[in-house]
């Protein structure tokens, strides 16, 4: 037996053996078709310690980012290491620091 869900309907039900390997889904009102292969597939990748090891996941919305330093493509939050900020705070931070620098500037020249 095996949890497949369908693409579709995104609703899950138990495929057992006496069923083919891709037929129509289950779910009434729905025109999906389930593929057994790339159900097994999927559920392969989702228990892999290895693969789990070298996805980075952003510490807001732990969806996968592609750096440690990042804008996070899912939450739109700014990921730096295991932290993140929000945009609107990163850039607040940003002129803040440049309106220090500034004033440094205006009182060394
Ligand atoms: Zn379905
Ligand atoms: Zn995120």
């Amino acid at each position: 037996m095996l949890q497949v869900h369908c693409p579709v309907c995104k609703k899950s039900f138990l495929w057992t053996d006496d069923m083919p390997v891709q037929d129509k889904c289950p779910g009434m009102d729905c025109e999906g078709n389930y593929d057994i292969h790339s159900a097994l597939k999927q559920n392969i990748d989702r228990h892999s310690p290895d693969v789990v090891k070298n996805i980075l996941l952003c510490p807001s919305c732990s969806e996968e980012i592609s750096s440690r330093f990042t804008l996070c493509r899912h939450c739109g939050q700014v990921v730096l290491g295991a932290q993140f900020f929000r945009k609107s705070y990163f850039f607040m931070a940003v002129c803040i620091f440049l309106i220090g620098l500034s004033f440094v500037f205006r009182y060394l020249v």
